[in-house]
């Protein structure tokens, strides 16, 4: 599902990562952990393409990101890449449907079948008598599950999450935790999860550790 080799990152003289080697299989969730500013987030952004490697491949879903031109990324990381992010940055004009369609809108999806699959989607995570509440008319624990919704509206191959529970209480982390495992189950999704949170980690296909710039043997 993803392969990267040899990535390394630096912001002007840090050299943040200093060649990571990954890959992920389908269905698999891999948590990454270690020490704030170790270069997690780096990480991530650079495996989502949202940023990119000074140095080193990535191939996702058989496709070599650096062949792609920008818009072509675009396209790709909108359609095959889904992002979970700790302060979930939904959208507060929208209503919850809204905020999940999204990505689908600038994917060009159907409108009539996007609008019947987010609500599918807000119907399996249990907020079919939330659609058309605002954000700040939602519990955190509802955001978030509006987060995970959106980004699984395009029907992503992976989806990358940085401190998904870092902003939820212990209950409400604990359900989006098992969230994240029935997604493995019951679509196969994929997931790379940056955490600090201990039961995710433990629960997770593999627990990677990031120290120095590189993934601890
Ligand atoms: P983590 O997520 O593990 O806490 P980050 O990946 O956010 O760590 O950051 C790793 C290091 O890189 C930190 O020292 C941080 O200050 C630095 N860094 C991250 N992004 C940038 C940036 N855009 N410009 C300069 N330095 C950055
Ligand atoms: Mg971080």
């Amino acid at each position: 599902m993803l392969i990267a080799q040899n990535i390394k990152k630096s912001f002007g003289d840090l050299q943040v990562l200093k060649g990571i080697n990954l890959e992920i299989q389908k269905a698999e969730v891999v948590s990454i952990v270690g020490k704030s500013g170790t270069g997690k987030s780096t990480l991530l952004h650079i495996l989502g393409t949202l940023d990119s490697a000074d140095e080193g491949s990535l191939i996702i879903a058989d496709q070599e990101i650096s062949k792609l031109n920008p818009k072509q990324l675009a396209k790709f990381r909108n359609q095959k890449l889904g992002f979970i992010f700790q302060f979930h940055h939904l959208l507060n004009e929208f209503t919850a449907l809204e905020n999940v369609m999204i990505p689908g809108m600038i994917a060009k999806s159907n409108q009539k079948q996007l609008t019947n699959k987010a609500k599918e989607l807000l119907d399996y995570f249990g907020l079919s008598d939330r659609l058309t509440h605002k954000p700040n008319q939602l519990s955190g624990g509802e955001q978030q599950r509006v987060a995970v919704a959106r980004a699984l509206i395009n029907d992503p191959q992976i989806i990358f999450a940085d401190e998904p529970s870092g902003n939820l209480d212990n209950v409400t982390s604990e359900e989006l935790h098992h969230l994240i495992f029935k997604l493995r189950t019951d679509f196969n999704q994929s997931f790379v999860i940056v955490t600090h949170n201990n039961e995710l980690a433990d629960m997770s296909d593999r627990s990677l550790t990031m120290e120095d710039g590189l993934i601890k043997k």
